[in-house]
């Protein structure tokens, strides 16, 4: 088993309230037992409204805490409803997750999307940018065009990719218990580190993480694919027992 860092990442989505804390609690435990037997970066991006109280009740911190969305605007402004990446970052969360597939459906553009990301860069925040095909796409033949796009059209030579891990979620694989097939898998991630290291006219090799419906069970399918950074984890980081048999089986 390979000893390079490998990330775990949750996204709550919309769920949780302060009795998930429980969950918190249990990942994080968890990650202060097996701290020493694999490389490995916990994270989990939870709701806005749980960042911070969530943060204070963490003594000895083995995970870290992040945000799923933001506005693009850099500082506070008449903006209802909206919480910015300054906010996020004070309440305590040290990634966020931009460019989410949920967020692209409501209306998210590309253009967007690039302007939430220099803000969150500007703030340190580290971000997660995700890319994906639609099923209608995928069937069509034009997966490699649409990550293309979303690779070209984001993101810029200027940014730190230090700071940028990309996570591709094939839109017909989230939530839906189908994931892609190990060898197209392969090449996909190929392509996208490609297409990024093109964009950003870099050589060094960026971070990739495949999310899509994994759980415990199909966990043990991805290990293999040593491209892969880590993985992004929907519904089921929503259970600290799930969250944590992937981790164990990705291992084992
Ligand atoms: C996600 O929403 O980022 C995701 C990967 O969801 P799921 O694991 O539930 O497919």
């Amino acid at each position: 088993m390979t000893n390079k860092l490998k990330y775990f990442i949750g996204n709550w989505k919309m769920f949780g309230d302060f009795g998930s804390f429980n969950i918190i609690h249990k990942i994080n435990q968890f990650g202060y037992k097996s701290r020493k037997l694999n490389k490995k970066k916990i994270v989990l991006c939870v709701p806005n409204t749980l960042i911070h109280f969530f943060k204070k009740k963490l003594r000895l911190k083995h995970i870290s805490l992040g945000a799923q969305n933001c506005h693009p605007h850099k500082s506070y402004g008449p903006f209802t409803g909206s919480v910015n990446a300054l906010m996020l970052k004070k309440a305590g969360a040290e990634y966020i997750i931009l460019g989410h597939s949920e967020n692209r459906l409501e209306g998210e553009t590309n253009q967007i999307i690039k302007k939430k990301i220099i803000s969150a860069l500007d703030k340190k925040l580290n971000v997660i940018f995700c890319v994906g095909e639609t099923h209608k796409e995928k069937i069509k033949g034009r997966t490699f065009s649409i990550l293309r796009k979303q690779i070209r059209s984001t993101l810029e030579k200027k940014f730190n990719i230090n700071k940028i891990i990309l996570a591709y979620e094939p839109v017909w694989s989230i939530g839906t218990n189908r994931i892609p097939k190990i060898n197209e898998l392969i090449n996909t991630i190929k392509f996208i580190k490609n297409e990024f290291k093109k964009t950003l006219k870099i050589k060094k090799i960026p971070k990739i993480l495949y999310g899509g419906s994994v759980n415990p069970k199909n966990i043990r399918l991805f290990s293999s694919i040593r491209d892969i950074d880590g993985f992004l984890i929907g519904g089921a980081s929503q259970s600290s027992k799930k969250f944590i048999d992937i981790i164990k089986n990705y291992y084992k």
